[in-house]
């Protein structure tokens, strides 16, 4: 079922095998992309065929990387609800505003679409024991789709992670190693037993499938709007790979010809605590100088140089988008008004996006009649401590 052909570096363009554990571009030190046979996808399969498929992401399986549907381990993640938010659209004057609430995920976020997808797949190529940094909820992703796929893993999160991310991976049965630091001394740690042991490391854009994961979310969103893509995507960044994977599932979805060439302009939000991303933005770079990384309420945007830089300011930039710097108490608020309003219990991270929003709208970025997108990336019940 699935029409996976290669990896491909995006940067120099250099194809890798597929059917074997990879990892990155050693030369430009890049992610990989993996790579469809789009023209047989197209003949084979139509928009409709995919729309009556049953929900979740596996239905999307001729784009996804898994060729065995024996080897799909799936906990129920996708096709997560798009609501419209009537009273605060109508606050900010807007009269199509939605939120696509990935909350509603296995492991309340949508860290369980990539690790549905990354795991199936290194499980797939071979894969007997797991490994990754986390902020938190990538961790209780891998914890989990681990214990359903029955292999073990090994967690390595920051001491001062949300108690319920520590409480979800002990549940789970996996080796949960608390580390002095930020995410980024985790990766370090991670990536040195990932080598000496030969664990598969699942670290964000270290390996190709946790992004084909996330894109399903840009392909759901086709799908939710009649294959017009709304008109503005509002997303929550910290590593980079939810904005990526979507921007790449809008160009998959041109080349099938299932959308026309109008995509989102797409609008990362991250915390004043930690903004490379608007930094970069602002300065007109193409690659990142890592931020300074001071404690948030929203952690998942802490990551003071993502991996994927490149990747996440072509995609900002190609579609004619931008990036906004929110403070703690703007967090806070759109918090209180999602769960208020709206009866949406946000993730602090989800909610940064309506505080990213106001600012479009008092910039004049924003139409009144465009369709605008807020992600919602988690459940406010995995921050209660
Ligand atoms: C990881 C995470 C993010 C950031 O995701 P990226 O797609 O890697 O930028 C946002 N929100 C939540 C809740 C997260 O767990
Ligand atoms: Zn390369």
């Amino acid at each position: 079922m699935s029409t996976l052909t290669g990896l491909q570096c995006p940067e120099c363009g250099e194809e890798f095998e597929a059917d074997v554990v990879q990892t990155v571009c050693e030369s430009c030190d890049s992610p990989l992309f993996a790579r469809y046979d789009l023209a047989q996808t197209a003949r084979a399969l139509s928009r409709e065929r995919v729309s009556a498929r049953p929900a979740g992401l596996w239905r999307w399986a001729e784009l996804l990387p898994v060729r065995d549907p024996g080897k799909r381990f799936t906990l129920g993640e996708g096709d997560t609800p798009l609501l419209p938010l009537r009273r605060i659209g109508e606050r900010l004057g807007l009269k199509r505003l939605y939120v696509k609430d990935e909350g509603v995920n296995p492991t309340g976020t949508f860290k369980a679409r990539g690790m549905a997808v990354a795991l199936s797949r290194a499980i797939e190529l071979g894969t007997e024991e797991a490994v990754t940094p986390t902020a938190g909820n990538a961790g209780g992703a891998l914890a989990n789709y681990a214990a359903r796929a029955g292999i073990p893993a090994h967690i390595y999160m920051p001491r001062d992670a949300p108690a319920s991310n520590q409480a979800e991976v002990l549940a789970a049965g996996s080796d949960l190693q608390l580390v002095e630091g930020t995410i980024e001394d985790a990766g370090r740690e991670a990536a040195a037993e990932a080598s000496s042991r030969g664990w598969t490391n699942f670290s964000t854009f270290r390996e190709p499938y946790r992004v084909e994961g996330k894109k399903t979310m840009g392909l759901e969103l086709a799908d939710d709007f009649g294959w017009e893509l709304p008109e503005v995507v509002i997303y929550p960044t910290g590593g980079g790979t939810g904005l990526v994977g979507m921007w790449k599932a809008f160009e998959e979805l041109e080349e099938l010809g299932w959308v026309d060439s109008r995509r989102p302009r797409m609008v990362s939000v991250q915390s004043e605590a930690c903004a490379p991303i608007v930094d970069a933005m602002r300065s007109g770079a193409d690659r990142v100088v890592a931020a300074k990384s001071n404690p948030t309420r929203a952690p998942g945007l802490r990551v003071a140089k993502p991996y994927a830089d490149r990747l996440i300011l072509r995609a900002i930039r190609e579609s004619g988008g931008s990036a906004v710097a929110v403070s703690e108490e703007q967090i806070a608020a759109s918090e209180a008004e999602l769960a208020r309003a709206e009866g949406i219990f946000a993730c602090p991270e989800g909610a940064a996006t309506l505080a990213g929003l106001e600012k479009l709208v008092q910039s004049g970025e924003v139409e009144p009649d465009e369709r605008v997108v807020l992600f919602n990336t988690g459940t406010g019940l995995k921050y209660l401590s």
